[in-house]
């Protein structure tokens, strides 16, 4: 069996999340990685499983002690992935879904190179992702103005990554990067 990194970005509110919890529902070899975020938790998130929220002083001795493969600052929050969980889920031949902002995405790549397959989501339309980040109800005015400021620059590394897919119909995205996965094994 081999272990392999699908790292997952797109702007704020294009739909990782929900593509992620579909993949995770439908396929028990997969799991997601588990990131440690200073942002504050959102209603219905669950602490240990969506992120392990943890405050910025935790963070910056996780940074100290070199506990992450990989952290950035992301629209003013700490996000990070622990390095421990993403090796032994590698060494016991996962598949690791990680939701990552760009930062994220290009430091995992080239770190495990050969072992990652990189896949950029995209919204139809800038409407359309305002649509769901206001839609989605969690963010507050500033925080949607920041994500939909930062979604320009994020849009910028699309072509960086292995695959672009677009989040038009949730079911209809799910099934291209379904065919993406299955061409990598
Ligand atoms: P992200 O994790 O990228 O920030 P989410 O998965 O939280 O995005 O999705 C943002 C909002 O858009 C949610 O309310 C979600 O239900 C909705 N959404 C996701 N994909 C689609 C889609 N294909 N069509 C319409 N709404 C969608
Ligand atoms: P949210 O606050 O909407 O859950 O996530 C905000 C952004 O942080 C998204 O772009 C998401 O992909 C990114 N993110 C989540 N976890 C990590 C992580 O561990 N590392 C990095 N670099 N970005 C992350």
């Amino acid at each position: 069996m081999k272990g392999q990194l699908i790292i997952i970005s797109a702007p704020s509110g294009t739909g990782k999340t929900s593509v992620i919890r579909r993949f995770l529902a439908t396929h028990s070899n997969m799991l997601h990685s588990i990131s440690c975020t200073t942002r504050p938790m959102r209603t219905g998130e669950i602490d240990g499983k969506d992120y392990h929220f943890i405050d910025e002083e935790t963070f910056k001795k996780r940074i100290a002690q070199n506990e992450f493969a990989e952290w950035a600052n992301v629209h003013n929050w700490f996000y990070g992935t622990l390095k421990a969980p993403l090796e032994q889920a590698l060494k016991e031949g996962k598949e690791v879904l990680l939701d990552l902002d760009v930062q994220g995405g290009m430091a995992l790549k080239k770190i495990f190179q050969g072992k990652a397959v990189t896949i950029f989501l995209l919204p139809p339309s800038p409407e359309e992702l305002e649509r769901r980040l206001s839609g989605r109800g969690t963010d507050s005015l500033e925080q949607r103005q920041i994500r939909l400021e930062n979604s320009r620059h994020e849009m910028g590394f699309k072509n960086q990554y292995d695959h672009q897919v677009i989040n038009h119909d949730l079911e209809q995205a799910c099934q291209e990067i379904e065919k993406i996965l299955s061409l990598q094994n």
